[in-house]
């Protein structure tokens, strides 16, 4: 029969750590810290496989599931004294979901379960404090109504409001237990009028609402998108987990908290959290009340003059620090932390790996390895390499001038500029015309999350460091400032008011998630840099990979930049892209509308040195690394003149009539430039564009060798090649230049010559072709687009769509697809190798700098990955965690 609850307390657990698939993160966690003798509150846990039965069956129970959960009470009651529903010894419990991997804030939580009319009173005598018992209430009634039944929390809030204005409080702990009655009342009321059924008395009832509720979130929408954004399968359901309450808010001896055993902001080893006194969980991460420091120094840090954990409870607090150590060395891991301190007695409530940002990651996981906790290796697979690309944006120039208007907390560093937008769907709707802008919000909530992840950063004018917006940005590695004051948004008239200044949507502020600031207006950025942790992460990376990284790229200061961070050659320079310069483009468009060849070699005249040079400037800035050229390949519409003002230009450079050049424009139409006249198809219907491009890589090699010393061998990358006959024919013309150049200038000139494989052609027939190229590299975004065939211009306008409907679950642009173009990947390099031993193989399609793409370069033993210059960390990174898997 399955097993669909288990249970833990005192001391012992029927789960372990290792059992996450099954309890969800949160129920194997509280097994595991039971079984280490921790005070955890006893409780059970529904295994996620009751949640894949119930709504495998019209979201229904499984028959045995009813008759666990009461022996599973009555293992709390054993330990506990008290019995669920029992007035005389009253137990309530808390209900909370819990998945495999954490989603925070995307499910819900119910606390103070088995509160009605009569055990409140219950409640009262047992603690001897009326007020905490209806201040429970209310909160059970709230919650519960919002999670369970459907009635949106703020009906309460307004409720709570108005009887607040009319008693003259300020705030929720100003209320006496009389009033907290009255308010209850009116409460109880409103679900009534609002559902036409009155608020639930029977325990029993609640408990199987809470249940279902829990369950059910697994397929509310914000869960939904969540799932999609972090890849969770749907499959994977969610746990419930029900605990005996204990209670922070039983007065001023009674606290609540979390914590993180590291700063997940800085990796800094420091117990890092927030607390609030007489108060219960959600309180804390609601961001309604300003939380309190956990340790003195993090509050003189802060400058806060509210008194820390650490001088209000010190006995609880070194409860608290010798369990963090404890928990942080058992899982060896920076861990996040709940706890509740109950009239002085501390409990656990949760830890699991704490979410981090990518520089916490890094000092954390170098900080660890020295500490002897990890290896370097594990170190290394510690760190997600996408998170890497935190690091590798922009920070706010240390010598701009700062428009200071306002000042939160550094909730999740990074800078970022944008317009001012107010709410989710805008920023959505924003970003989808391609504007940057920063959501601003009183505070977010999970329905926040797609704007979230529309915006370059997040702003909010309440809550904490570890309020859901900090919590959220810090998981997207968005920047983000939480809780600036100073700032004041009004909803109603849609201004954001700072220092005296009214901001409207679509003002222009800048956010430093590394100090708190807002600025007005654009400031000036810095590049970054691989320096300190990152660089040490990243020399041990190296020492673990086997694929080299290179880089894409064609300018001067791109190239310098890959070098920078690590890149070890140039795999594409995109020969093309070098003429979209004012000065070059009408030469370039002199020699595409040429109609002889005549015409032709006398614009590739003048394109000549400007090659070289730009050549010999990157073969100087690899200092003998390789650098792989590729020949012309554009879609030639893309240098089509467009504009009458263009034609006119590009007409009186060639000495002929506007009339004339507009007929040559027209002739060279294509109905699908992507499939048309493009590529080594270039080189085999006009030749001399191959021979000045060969002429300029070859003397550009001989200038470069002799001003700087290193060897230069250049590779000469034939694109869009299908049949071997295309490349021959090139490759002949490449070879004569060679000649040529080496007898002009008496040097020798080593150089390959190779192909791209981007054509399903070109990859069944690699064996073919591998007689002539000396080196293959995987062009994967034609690739993609021909495999599919799915235009690579045109496929973001359904892609997405299909991504939402769940017919792919990745843009094959972005990942490779690794069933289709990765079979022919797969098939080519073992073809090319089988008629070319040891031929180099290399990637150079955007999939390079893509981490699970990298991977799967790792498996079928490229050589090399070529990615653009702010991901080459990234791929190094990648690309040693896919070695270390491979062995
Ligand atoms: C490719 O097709 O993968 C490639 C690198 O070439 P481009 O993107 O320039 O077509
Ligand atoms: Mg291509």
């Amino acid at each position: 029969m399955t097993k669909w609850v288990y249970t833990f307390g005192d001391g012992a657990a029927e789960g372990r750590a290792g059992d996450k698939n099954l309890l969800g993160g949160k129920g194997a966690n509280l097994a595991e810290m039971c079984s280490l003798g921790l005070p955890v509150p006893p409780g059970f846990t529904i295994t996620t496989e009751a949640c894949n039965w119930y709504y495998a069956n019209g979201r229904a129970y499984p028959e045995t599931l009813k008759a666990d959960v009461t022996a599973a009470l009555d293992h709390i009651a054993k330990l506990t004294g008290r019995r669920f529903g029992d007035p005389a010894r009253l137990l309530l419990v808390s209900v909370r979901s819990g998945a495999r991997a954490s989603m925070p804030g995307m499910m819900d939580t119910v606390l103070n379960l088995g509160l009605n009319d009569e055990t409140v009173e219950a409640l009262a005598a047992d603690a001897g404090d009326s007020r905490f018992a209806y201040d429970s209430y209310r909160r059970f009634i709230t919650m519960y109504s919002d999670v369970v039944m459907g009635l949106d929390h703020e009906v309460f809030e307004e409720i709570l409001e108005d009887q607040k204005a009319q008693l003259g409080h300020e705030l929720d702990t100003d209320l006496t237990a009389e009033e907290w009655q009255e308010v209850i009342g009116l409460y109880k009321a409103k679900v009534e009028e609002e559902l036409g059924r009155p608020f639930p008395q029977d325990p029993q009832e609640q408990l199987w609402g809470a249940i279902g509720a829990v369950f059910s979130s697994w397929m509310n929408n914000r869960a939904i998108t969540y799932r999609r954004l972090h890849d969770i399968p749907e499959s994977w359901g969610t746990a419930v987990n029900v605990q005996a309450m204990v209670f922070g808010n039983m007065g001023e001896t009674s606290a609540t908290g979390v914590a993180f055993t590291r700063n997940p902001s800085t990796g800094e080893k420091a117990l890092y959290g927030e607390f609030l006194v007489n108060a219960q969980g959600e309180d804390v991460v609601a961001g309604i009340r300003t939380p309190q420091n956990i340790t003195e120094r993090a509050r003189i840090d802060a400058g806060s003059d509210k008194p820390s954990l650490q001088k209000l409870m010190p006995e609880a607090f070194q409860a608290f620090v010798d369990i963090s150590e404890r928990l942080e060395k058992h899982y060896r891991d920076m861990q996040d932390l709940e706890f509740t301190i109950e009239r002085g007695k501390l409990w656990m409530l949760q830890t699991r790996s704490g979410k981090r940002t990518a520089k916490a990651a890094l000092k954390i996981a170098v900080e660890m390895a020295s500490e002897g906790l990890i290896t370097e290796e594990e170190a290394v697979a510690r760190i997600d390499p996408a998170s890497l690309d935190q690091l590798l944006h922009p920070t706010i120039d240390p010598k701009a001038e700062r428009n200071v208007i306002g000042m939160g907390l550094p909730a999740s560093p990074g800078a970022a500029t944008g317009e001012i937008v107010f709410s989710s769907d805008a920023a959505e709707e924003a970003r989808a015309q391609g504007r940057k802008v920063i959501l601003v919000r009183v505070e977010t909530s999970p329905e926040d999350i797609h704007g979230m992840h529309a915006a370059e950063g997040i702003l909010t004018t309440r809550g904490g460091m570890t309020s859901h917006a900090a919590v959220v940005a810090r998981g997207m590695g968005k920047p983000c400032v939480s809780g600036a004051g100073s700032l004041r948004v009004d909803i109603r008239n849609g201004t954001l008011l700072a220092m005296g200044v009214t901001l409207k949507p679509g003002d222009v502020i800048t956010i430093d998630g590394s100090n708190g600031q807002v600025l007005k207006g654009a400031v000036p950025m810095l590049q970054p840099e691989l320096s300190g942790d990152f660089a040490k992460i990243m020399e041990w990376a190296d020492k673990i990979r086997r694929m080299k990284v290179r880089t894409n790229a064609e300018t001067p200061a791109d190239a310098r930049m890959a070098r920078s961070f690590g890149a070890e050659g140039i795999g594409l320079c995109r020969t093309e892209h070098m003429f979209f310069d004012d000065d070059r483009i009408v030469a370039m468009r002199e020699m595409i509308l040429a109609d002889t060849e005549e015409g032709r070699r006398g614009a590739l005249e003048k394109l000549l040195p400007m090659q070289r040079s730009d050549f010999a400037e990157l073969f100087e800035i690899m200092a003998g690394l390789p650098v792989t050229i590729r020949l012309l390949d554009p879609p030639l519409h893309e240098f089509l003149p467009k504009t009458e003002e263009e034609i006119a230009e590009v007409a009186a450079a060639m000495n002929v009539a506007d009339d004339k050049l507009r007929q040559r424009t027209e002739a060279l139409h294509e109905f699908n430039p992507m499939l048309g006249h493009r590529g080594c198809r270039l080189a085999v219907t006009y030749p001399e564009i191959a021979e000045m491009q060969a002429r300029a890589i070859f003397e550009a090699a001989v200038e470069a060798a002799q001003k700087t010393g290193n060897p230069v061998v250049p590779e000469v990358m034939v694109p869009l090649v299908g049949l071997k006959k295309e490349l021959d024919f090139v490759k002949a013309r490449i070879d004569a230049v060679a000649d040529e150049v080496m007898a002009e200038s008496g040097a020798q000139i080593d150089y390959l010559v190779g192909t791209m494989i981007e054509l399903p052609r070109a990859a069944i027939r690699a064996h073919v072709i591998a007689e002539s190229a000396e080196f293959f590299s995987f062009g994967t975004n034609d690739l993609t687009q021909t495999t599919f065939g799915i235009s690579r211009d045109d496929a973001a306008s359904f892609l997405e769509s299909y991504r939402q409907k769940n017919v792919i679950e990745q843009d094959p642009f972005v990942s490779l697809d690794i069933d289709g173009v990765g079979e022919l990947v797969r098939m080519a390099a073992e073809k090319g190798r089988a008629t070319r031993a040891g031929i180099k193989l290399g990637i150079c399609g955007e999939h390079g700098g893509d981490p699970a793409s990298i991977r799967f370069c790792e498996e079928v033993g490229l050589d090399y990955v070529s990615c653009s210059p702010f991901r080459v960390p990234i791929a190094r990174l990648a690309a040693a965690q896919a070695a270390v898997r491979k062995r």
